[in-house]
């Protein structure tokens, strides 16, 4: 008896974009508007992605109904998130701090601060 290897190397850039997400989802970082800044598992650098325009700076450059596997990641990351009251960034939801609404200055006037805003605001 022999056992079957399922062991599935992600094949397309879908499956990659998806497992760079799971690898490196806590480093995608959302720059402004559309612009995600996406690393580069591999080499570590990083990738300019711009979702709005549906383009990345990297040398991958897939026929038309395709997206390279760093766009594929910024969607996920741009669907997981939630922008901060105070910097605008979009951040992963989980990151979010809910601030209190007996906060003495912030209540009632902002709902969700990312890390270092909670940070410098004193909620967290
Ligand atoms: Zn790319
Ligand atoms: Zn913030």
């Amino acid at each position: 008896m022999s056992k079957v290897s399922v062991a599935s190397r992600p094949s397309t850039r879908q499956e990659r974009g998806i497992a760079l997400f799971r690898e490196c989802g806590e480093e995608i970082e959302h720059v402004e508007g559309g612009r995600w800044r996406v690393p580069s598992c591999s080499c570590g650098g990083a990738y300019l992605v711009d979702l709005r325009a549906e383009s990345c700076d990297c040398l991958d450059q897939p026929s038309e109904d395709e997206v390279c596997k760093h766009i594929t990641a910024a969607t996920i990351a741009h669907a997981k998130s939630e922008e901060c009251s105070g910097c605008r960034k979009k951040v992963l939801r989980r990151h979010l701090c809910i601030v209190p609404k007996d906060h003495p200055t912030l209540g009632g006037l902002v709902d969700e601060l990312c890390k270092p805003c909670a940070v410098s605001q004193g909620v967290a």
